[in-house]
């Protein structure tokens, strides 16, 4: 585990599963749809049991870089974010979507009393986006908000396996120095 305080917050990574966390809520990197489908995704409706997609699927969707609130149903966590990330493209708009799923993750969490939550390495499975560049831009959101913020104690990371921990943990050094 590693840490970062930023002003009176704490900046969190961790490898793990997001399933398993105890922080009032956890995000989920969503399709447009919100249904189930896989990765992340298909993980944390298996979690969280059939109510969940019966809540999503009333909400008829969201855009990208956007994001929408659930409960947790079975899970630890009291509430679900569902962003949804950008299929990395290539494109300048690619960096500003993620960048947005973070802030407006972090914004509807802070309206909803959240004092801690979790975060995957939204759009770098499926989607395609090369991780250490994504995981500058998550960090970096995160630290603007938490800057700007202090209703949100705990941001955590949830890394699933080394390669993704070792980028965060890279761009974690570049933020401190
Ligand atoms: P996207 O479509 O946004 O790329 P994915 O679900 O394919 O979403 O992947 C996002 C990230 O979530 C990937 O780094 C993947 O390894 C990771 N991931 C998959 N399952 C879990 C899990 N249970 N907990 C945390 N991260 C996970």
């Amino acid at each position: 585990m590693l840490s970062l305080k930023v002003g009176e917050s704490v900046l969190e990574l961790v490898q793990g599963d997001i399933t398993m966390q105890d922080t009032d809520a956890i995000v989920n990197a969503a399709n447009k749809e919100l249904a189930p489908g896989g990765g992340v995704s298909g993980a944390i409706h298996r979690a969280a049991g059939p109510k969940l997609w019966e809540e999503t699927g009333k909400i008829g969707g969201c855009a990208t870089g956007e994001a929408k609130i659930t409960y947790g149903y079975n899970l630890k966590a009291r509430y679900v974010i569902h962003t949804v990330g950008p299929v990395y493209s290539g494109s300048p708009e690619d960096a500003r979507l993620l960048r947005s799923c973070y802030l407006e993750s972090l914004k509807l969490a802070a309206v909803h009393d959240v004092r801690s939550i979790a975060f995957p390495a939204i759009s770098t499975g499926i989607f395609g986006y090369p991780v250490e560049e994504a995981a500058n831009i998550a960090l970096a959101a995160v630290r603007d908000f938490l800057l700007e913020n202090n209703n949100i104690s705990l941001v955590r990371f949830v890394l699933f396996g080394d390669r993704d921990f070792d980028a965060f943990r890279r761009a974690l050094a570049g933020l401190r120095s």
